[in-house]
């Protein structure tokens, strides 16, 4: 198979190259590529700035937002059958760390990323340990399987915090803070403020995703939020930027 491929140290530096197709070992599932999302850390190893440059290996198939369909199975895997529909958790974990076994297993101590440390998506075919392959659900449009990944994230933050019946602030509406903010009205937040800077595209992406009061750089934000909360605050403030004013801010 011919997959795009990370083999120069320079900016751009993909090509594509021939990769036999990987046999699934045990524990792991074969996956053909449905669909395979561009993330901002792919963007970084485009760019090949200082932390790709540590990270990735050259000659990495890189991508990790990715959902596909089983094909094969390892050795002694019986939670998945040949056909099954999957989105890939990125998250690879040791399962015998203290963070694996307090069940926060994307921060393991021994972690990598799949598509970053190892081979990933951007590819007809890869495996995955089959803990990481997690089935969709029917109805998902198989092509936004992929972004399950980012929109975890989001959720993830959210969810640190009460949402249903909740006011909730969104800070900083590049694609995860956008999810957050249509995920917190999803979820039944009484009032959702999404902040940004000066990007009016997404500042009004937000307001079509169901933001209640949107602010930028020529707002006072947090006078801005005491005023639409009785002078409380938000319930929950999550910071999707970070930068060091919206921190403040949340
Ligand atoms: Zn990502
Ligand atoms: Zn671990």
């Amino acid at each position: 198979m011919t997959a795009w491929t990370k083999t120069r140290s320079e900016v751009g530096g993909f090509t594509q190259e021939e990769h036999s197709v990987p046999s699934p070992g045990p524990g792991e599932v074969l996956i053909r590529t449905k669909s395979t999302s561009v993330c901002g850390t792919d963007i970084h190893i485009w760019k090949w700035d200082a932390w790709s440059r540590e990270n990735v290996p050259l000659g990495t198939v890189t991508g990790h937002e990715t959902s596909g369909h089983v094909v094969a199975l390892g050795e002694g895997v019986d939670s998945h059958a040949v056909g099954d529909f999957i989105a890939v958790e990125c998250h690879l974990a040791c399962w015998a760390c203290p963070r694996c076994d307090e069940g926060n297993a994307h921060v393991c101590e021994n972690g990598s990323i799949f598509g970053v440390h190892s081979h990933g998506a951007f590819a007809p075919y890869f495996v995955v340990p089959a803990t990481n392959a997690r089935h969709v659900p029917a109805g998902v449009d198989p092509n936004h399987a992929c972004i399950q990944d980012p929109l975890g994230n989001a959720i993830h933050t959210l969810t640190g915090g009460p949402v249903d019946g909740a006011t909730v602030a969104v800070h900083g509406l590049g694609p995860i803070g956008l999810f957050a903010v249509n995920a917190a009205k999803a979820m039944g937040a009484s009032m959702v403020v999404a902040v940004d800077w000066d990007n009016t595209y997404r500042m009004d992406l937000a307001k079509d995703l169901g933001a209640d009061l949107v602010l930028g750089k020529d707002d006072d934000v947090v006078a801005c939020i005491l005023a639409a909360t009785e002078g409380r605050g938000v319930d929950n403030s999550c910071e999707f930027s970070g930068a060091a004013s919206a921190l403040s801010n949340a």
